[in-house]
């Protein structure tokens, strides 16, 4: 059964990320700073390096690929919720290497050289991860 909920459009916000520093970081301090508990996120730009996860449903874990070299953001998607009462930046990224090839997944870190988001705020119920057993991830949960 699909799992939704009704949210009203919020603040919009634009801005650079900050040179030096983990893109998940930054934004997850901003998200913070501003109060966002539930969002959608967009970014270009481009990072020094970075590590990108593929989850292993067998393993239950996120199998580990190092980026090395300066990478353009070809696309960056992702959503703020709520875990443990935080704010949680989940995002996910293509990478384009100098003659063009990419590496793709979930962002598990990077380092910014530039970057520039789009971050549209959500306002409704909490929008909340917990934990969930059958699939080994924290998922979003409706009551
Ligand atoms: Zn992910």
């Amino acid at each position: 059964m699909t799992q939704a909920a009704e949210f009203r459009l919020g603040r919009s916000f634009v801005g650079r990320l900050p040179e030096g520093q983990d893109p998940l970081v930054a934004l997850t301090d901003f998200c913070r700073e501003k109060g966002v508990q539930a969002g959608w996120l967009s970014a270009i730009g481009t990072l020094r390096r970075a590590v990108v996860g593929y989850f292993d449903e067998a393993r239950r874990e996120y199998l580990r690929l190092p980026v090395e070299d300066f990478r353009e953001i070809a696309s960056c998607q992702g959503n703020v919720s709520l875990r443990e009462g935080q704010p949680f930046v989940h995002l996910h990224i293509v990478l384009s290497a100098e003659d063009g090839s990419t590496v793709a997944g979930h962002l598990l870190e990077g380092e910014v050289f530039v970057g520039e988001f789009y971050l549209q705020e959500v306002q409704g119920p909490a929008l909340v991860r917990r934990f969930d057993p059958q699939s080994g991830l924290a998922l979003w949960v409706f009551l």
